[in-house]
């Protein structure tokens, strides 16, 4: 039993492929996670990057707090059941099981205690004597699952256990992994392309996609909150309906207005308040999703009201799908017995229709937002005649909304930013009927603005006067919904505060828009300096069969100067000696300010390896934040000014061309500072391949 721990994870082939992107998840001891995305979206690469079988290119792996990166797929302790079984022919059951117990030198007694148990609590002890050939395909992937569990595993793998078998013992097969998964409390990790195998089996699932996480989340998350129309289309079946149209905030309302069609939604501003605000003025295009069983064929069901034209009726048994358009004008090609029940087994993002109409079939995938077409969930056995006008009810609370070209969902559980009109006068801001006397740092002229602030910018304090609604917790953190003069504001607590009254602004994080151009920006969460990676040998006192010997360590440094060929050899070996890179610096040969800070040993390696062995001669980009800057030693800066915030005051400095912000203490009246960014903080990227090495 043991947590997971993946911290920023990528991992790319030897051919320049990136599999893996920046991949970082905690994975609770006991949890049963499932990775799912379609084929070749990096699924197998990240469980084999766990179980050892490939090497991380970069980022952290840790098992149970243990870093793991490069300890051998034997000692991690953790047992991998793969699709094809991988038994041996030739061996009896038993001792396919038995196999791995007997390398690992455990005792004959053990081994039969084990193999007999684990035999027992899959069903198969009565195969023990028999070979692998005599068995069915669930049988053996029990076996599979035996051999794996004798081992007492700290976390169990499951690449694609049960793609061999048909669709029925599939189904069994499901629920008898998860009995399994009950009685030994082990961590699993299990990775299928079959959303519905996900959906009933994951405590929490990986959504992927061309080698990046989509989203993590409880299967109710997922279905509920999809944070981009890929998610949204990719779970439930049949696919969610999705059309393209704008929204507009009308006085308490907002009006969604569906293109292509008559359609226009009225709906109270209060359902649509997460929303991000930039949307709601109409001149961004939006995708709407809404899934069928949130469309209902009864006008009274809800309140939205919308009429389709029906195209045909398919009668599922326990229920019916009703196909029609929005369009009422729309002229349905599509012979009623071209309609088919999409396959609840593979994934629903097409339905089978006619080879006839395959052409205009993918055209329409491919513009699925600008379509019109309509999946209705009825009840069973409901027949509606084709092309009937009928009058349908939608749940809009179950409406998702996503932009246009991102696709990525602009209702966030969490709102993200917002943005908010205010005036100013006189270094006084009037923003929704509070004042507030504005820092030295946000000197605006007179005239009205839009206040874009970041989710940070925003916390339960005074100053902005606003009714405390209610609250709710997401993801563990505590939303505290505010009315603020005709807007609804969410700010996050850490939820042990009592009624809030009010609404502090950290103006760091706010920028102010006039006439589309910004007037005064947010302050950078991150300073970004170009560095590179040389090594040096450090002489070190260590203790040698009794004897304290001085002996020469490699050590590794960032330089935030990129020194010339002259300095600093391809591998990274500084060739010069202090008195000609001093002459060189005064002869202004090499850049004016440079400084370096020594790694730690297990940063260095990661960049060694990340980067591979180009580390010497690519440029890294490093970020760490205002507040993990040192003053006193380190790199030259011009102070350019400073940001006085009231309570905080930050250095915007020049080094060289490249501005960097350093938070500085009251009183602070430097002209020029030397800086040096904290080694623990600091985040180094390889922009030519875009990876995260440390
Ligand atoms: P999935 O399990 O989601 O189907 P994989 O993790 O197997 O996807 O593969 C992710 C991507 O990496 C795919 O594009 C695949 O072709 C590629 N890939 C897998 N193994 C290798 C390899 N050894 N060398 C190069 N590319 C690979």
């Amino acid at each position: 039993m043991a947590s997971v721990t993946l911290n920023h994870i990528y991992k790319v082939y030897p051919n320049g492929l990136k599999a893996v992107n920046d991949f970082s998840m905690d994975i609770a001891d006991g949890e049963f996670i499932v990775f799912v995305g379609p084929s070749g979206c990096g699924k197998s690469t990240t469980l084999r990057m766990i179980a050892g079988l490939e090497e991380v290119t970069a980022g952290e792996l840790r098992i149970d707090g243990e870093f793991v990166n490069y300890v051998e797929p034997k000692e991690r302790d953790i047992a991998m059941v793969f699709q094809n079984y991988a038994l041996y022919p030739h061996m009896t059951v038993y001792n396919n099981m038995a196999f791995g117990l007997e390398l690992r030198r455990v005792s004959k007694d053990e081994i039969k205690k084990r193999v007999h148990s684990a035999a027992r609590i899959l069903g198969i002890t009565e195969y023990l004597q028999k070979k692998p050939k005599e068995m069915s395909g669930g049988q053996r992937q029990r076996v599979a699952l035996g051999r794996a569990m004798v081992r007492n595993p700290k976390v169990m793998l499951l690449d694609e256990p049960l793609s061999n078998l048909d669709a029925k013992l599939r189904t069994q097969m499901r629920s008898e992994i998860l009995k399994l998964h009950d009685r030994l409390k082990t961590t699993f990790i299990y990775v299928t392309h079959d959303q519905v195998e996900a959906m009933t089996m994951g405590t929490r699932i990986v959504v992927m996609k061309d080698g990046f996480v989509q989203q993590i989340d409880t299967p109710r998350n997922l279905y509920s909150y999809p944070c981009n129309k890929f998610v949204a289309g990719f779970i439930g079946t049949p696919q969610m309906n999705f059309y393209s149209g704008n929204i507009r905030r009308v006085g308490d309302n907002v009006e969604l207005a569906l293109d292509n069609t008559d359609i226009v939604f009225t709906a109270p501003y209060e359902l649509f308040a997460k929303t991000d605000s930039v949307y709601l003025d109409g001149s961004k295009k939006v995708i709407f999703g809404i899934r069928s069983e949130h469309i209902s064929i009864d006008p009274d069901k809800y309140p939205f009201k919308a009429k389709c034209k029906v195209s045909y009726c398919e009668d599922l048994g326990v229920d019916s799908q009703v196909y029609g358009n929005f369009d009422l004008n729309y002229v349905d090609l599509i012979e009623p017995e071209e309609y088919s029940v999409p396959d609840e087994e593979t994934m629903p993002k097409k339905k089978k229709r006619g080879k006839k109409n395959e052409p205009e079939e993918s055209k329409q995938e491919e513009t699925n937002e600008s379509a019109t077409r309509v999946v209705i969930k009825a009840p069973a056995a409901t027949k509606i005649d084709r092309d009937t006008i009928i009058e349908v009810s939608l749940d809009l609370s179950n409406m998702q909304i996503f932009d246009a070209e991102t696709e990525q969902s602009v209702v966030p559980r969490i709102p993200s930013h917002y943005t908010i009109g205010c005036s100013v006068k006189g270094g006084v801001m009037t923003i929704l009927g509070s004042e507030f006397k504005l820092p030295p740092a946000v000197s605006l002229d007179d005239g009205e603005y839009t206040m874009d602030a970041d989710r940070s910018a925003l916390s339960v304090g005074t100053g902005l006067k606003a009714e405390f609604l209610d609250k709710e917790v997401v993801d563990g953190v505590t939303l505290n919904r505010f009315r603020a003069g005709d807007t609804i504001l969410y700010v996050a607590s850490d939820g042990k505060v009592g009624k809030p009254k009010g609404i502090s602004i950290d103006f760091k994080h706010c920028s102010f828009v006039r006439d589309g151009e910004i007037a005064i920006g947010a302050m950078p969460e991150q300073n970004s300096l170009e560095c590179v990676l040389t090594k040096f040998v450090e002489p070190t006192r260590q203790e040698i069969d009794g004897v304290t010997k001085e002996v020469k360590v490699k050590r590794y440094k960032l330089n935030f100067a990129v020194y010339p060929e002259t300095i600093v050899g391809k591998d990274g070996t500084l060739i010069a000696d202090e008195r000609t890179i001093a002459e060189q610096f005064r002869s202004k040969s090499v850049p004016i300010t440079s400084h370096s800070i020594v790694c730690n040993d297990d940063d260095a390696q990661k960049i060694l390896i990340g980067a591979g062995r180009a580390v010497y001669k690519d440029t890294l980009e490093a970020q760490f934040s205002p507040f993990d800057v040192a003053l006193g030693e380190g790199l030259d800066g011009t102070v350019e000014t400073v940001l006085d915030y009231g309570e905080e005051k930050f250095a915007k400095c020049l080094v060289g061309n490249t501005p960097v912000y350093v938070k500085v203490e009251d009183g602070f009246d430097q002209t020029s500072v030397k800086l040096s960014p904290n080694v623990n903080a600091i985040k180094v990227y390889d922009k030519t391949i875009d990876i995260r090495l440390v």
